[in-house]
């Protein structure tokens, strides 16, 4: 079997090359590092079995970032018979020097400009031909994305033409890299000693940690070694040498093969102007986000409801059709399958809405722009723009938001996004927020947009917070220097509307509801179980609501709304009908009839506006779901800090509450 390495910046489509080589279904959007861990696929072309390795995006073997760590040793320490490097045809210079870089290793390289299509729309001419006898390999053409080209690509695998392109330096820094060659051939291994001599000029301390480790041996230890490293280091200033060739040997390179015309690239340029500007970038994001808002929240409405009718039909032909009303027949039906079913039928539909119309924007190439548009506010919170992208990923799910954090290189920044990624509500805190705001300050039959602007309101509310608390964080526990902003801002590209929706479904939909049920079992056990446990003819769950209620009181709650949350930890749309069920002794997740019901039975409970904003507020800032907490702890891989992100927006929640009720008595 052949191994191959796939390779090339980020965004410039090697996932989707990946997918049509292995017919694998890795996930592609428009922005640069969503390709964080490695994935392999196998596929078999011409009788020859191969297996490829998509590797992490990145711009340099000089790697920042702990993704782009992966790929460079990936490519400098691994057993592969050739490396790939996709290029983006409209960028080509910039992606070249990755490519010299890895030539500077291994002369095994093929190198694949896609994006030929794009790059045709903007009148960009790539000269293939002459590319490959510049570089003396193989350099195909592709447009992945339409597959075109492919077939170009598998048939240059069994190709064993790969000459030796070495980059030229100065004079001084090849005499330099002669001199060292000699002295470290016969220890490098199957490393290639003009690579190893190279990197022990251009010092740097975690790549020659790795190389130490890989020969097993330390080459700086060697006193001779060292002794010429430390000559040549006096004369020249090796590594703005070095860096300067790459740079210009990609320029002059790109000159040769690539002829444009500028005019069409002012497309993008135009757009930019306006959806990032001062004035507009904002204002137009917050409408994006509020129209993606109210489509999701007018269209779950309707299958929510006919998933719930489903649900009941299905449970009623249980019931009749065991007959039984034992306590496990009662256990499994009223607490496990009404909880899940619940669970479902309100997660879902807007789950289907939401995610596709999400990376719609994210292939478009538009949520870089909104990371761009917020990068000075974060910066000045000492937090880095990037954290803006995994908080528009926390709308849809905050586990998602979470995970998607370590596109954020600086391990300080990362940690700032984790803890503050739960202030954006998610999807499953919409729907109790949206019913709150419609009963009680839109009313039952006011307009929907109304809902949508309220929403949108403490949403941004939730952003402040995020930016307040990752200033705390900075100044304390947190300290240091934000990373710079280094995400570039892609090309607009045009989004495959049905891919996204398919990809969507089974990348996002299926990933989080799949987490949910799986929490949503014992959940529905357990709290069925405090439901129906009398001790005094009073149910354990109304126990616990009373022995909470004092303190719920001071901070304009009660003891029901706090044990609602605390059992809605698998999933926070359970909150509202565990709320129901508590109110109303039922021992059974209830379904209010209409919003009017619900209105009625909360202000029968002592329900106040005050308490309708302060259960809000509760629901902004708590802890997150059990969910996202399991992946806080994955991700951290400390259980430390899962315990600050659990506390650090509940202790918020508590005094924003407070200080809500404090201020009620004045008023
Ligand atoms: P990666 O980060 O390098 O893995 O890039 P992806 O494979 O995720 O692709 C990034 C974006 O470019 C996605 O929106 C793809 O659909 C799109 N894309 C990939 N290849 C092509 C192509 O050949 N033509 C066009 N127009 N878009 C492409």
């Amino acid at each position: 079997m052949k191994k191959i390495a796939l390779a090339g910046n980020p965004n410039v489509g090697k996932s989707t090359v990946f997918n049509s080589l292995t017919g694998l279904k890795q996930h592609t959007g428009n922005w640069s590092g969503k390709t964080v861990s490695n994935a392999s696929g196998l596929f078999k072309y011409n009788g020859i079995e191969y297996k490829i390795y998509d590797l992490p995006g990145t711009y340099s073997l000089i790697s920042h970032s702990k993704e782009e760590e992966v790929a460079r040793n990936f490519i400098c320490f691994s057993d592969y018979d050739f490396v790939i490097v996709v290029c983006d045809a409209v960028c080509l210079e910039r992606n070249l020097n990755l490519v010299l870089q890895i030539l500077e290793i291994t002369n095994k390289v093929i190198v694949c400009v896609n994006l030929m299509d794009e790059a045709k729309k903007k009148n960009i001419h790539v000269d293939l031909k002459e590319l490959s006898n510049i570089l003396g390999i193989p350099v195909v053409g592709t447009s992945a994305r339409n597959k075109n080209g492919v077939q170009n690509l598998l048939n240059v695998l069994d190709n064993n033409e790969f000459k030796s392109f070495n980059l030229k330096y100065s004079d001084q820094v090849e005499d330099a890299i002669n001199s060292l060659i000699p002295l470290v051939e016969d220890k490098v291994k199957d490393l290639n000693p003009r690579w190893v001599a190279i990197n022990l000029l251009n010092y740097d301390s975690v790549l020659y940690k790795e190389i130490k480790n890989y020969l097993d041996y330390d080459l700086l230890n060697n006193k001779v070694i060292k002794n010429q490293i430390l000559l040549i280091r006096d004369e020249i200033k090796v590594s703005e040498e070095i860096t300067n060739s790459i740079i210009n040997t990609s320029e002059e390179i790109s000159k040769k093969v690539v002829t444009c015309d500028n005019i069409a690239n002012n497309f993008d340029f135009k757009i930019d102007k306006i959806t990032t500007s001062k004035l507009l970038g904002v204002p137009i994001m917050i409408s994006l986000l509020m129209v993606i808002f109210w489509l999701t929240i007018v269209g779950a409405n309707y299958p929510s409801e006919l998933l719930f009718n489903f649900f009941a039909f299905l449970e009623e032909n249980i019931l009749n059709f065991f007959n039984t009303s034992s306590f496990l027949s009662r256990l499994l039906i009223d607490g496990v399958y009404k909880v899940l079913t619940w669970v479902v039928a309100v997660m879902l539909p807007p789950m289907m809405i939401f995610f596709p119309l999400f990376t719609l924007l994210e292939d478009l190439g538009y949520l870089p722009r909104i990371a761009f548009n917020l990068d000075k506010i974060f910066n000045k919170c000492k937090a880095c723009g990037k954290q803006a992208l995994t908080m528009c990923m926390g709308f849809g799910c905050n586990s998602v938001g979470v995970a998607g954090a370590r596109i954020i290189d600086s391990p300080r920044d990362r940690l700032i996004a984790i803890l503050t990624n739960v202030f954006v509500p998610c999807n499953g805190r919409f729907p109790t927020m949206i019913t709150l705001i419609t009963i009680f300050f839109v009313g039952v039959n006011g307009s929907s947009l109304k809902s949508v602007f309220l929403l949108t309101l403490i949403i941004l509310f939730g952003v402040l917070i995020t930016f307040a608390v990752s200033l705390l964080l900075s100044k304390t526990i947190l300290k240091g220097v934000p990373s710079s902003f280094t995400l570039e801002l892609p090309h607009y590209r045009r989004p495959q509307v049905l891919k996204t929706f398919v990809r969507s479904f089974f990348d996002r939909t299926i990933f989080v509801l799949s987490r949910a049920v799986i929490v949503a079992i014992p959940a529905g056990a357990l709290i069925w179980i405090l439901a129906n446990l009398y001790i005094d003819g009073i149910s354990l769950l109304n126990h616990i609501s009373l022995f909470l209620d004092p303190f719920g009181k001071l901070i304009g709650l009660d003891g029901v709304i706090l044990i609602s949350f605390i059992l809605g930890f698998p999933a926070n749309e359970i909150v509202v009908p565990i709320m129901l069920m508590t109110y109303m002794s039922t021992g059974n997740l209830v379904e209010y009839e209409s919003l009017e019901s619900l209105k009625m039975i909360l202000i029968d409970n002592g329900w106040t506006i005050k308490t309708a904003i302060c259960t809000l507020i509760f629901s902004l800032c708590h802890f997150p779901c059990s969910t996202t907490c399991l992946t806080i702890k994955k991700e951290t891989g400390s259980l430390k800090w899962t315990f600050l992100a659990i506390i650090i927006p509940t202790l918020i929640g508590i005094v924003l509450c407070f200080l809500v009720n404090c201020i009620s008595y004045f008023i």
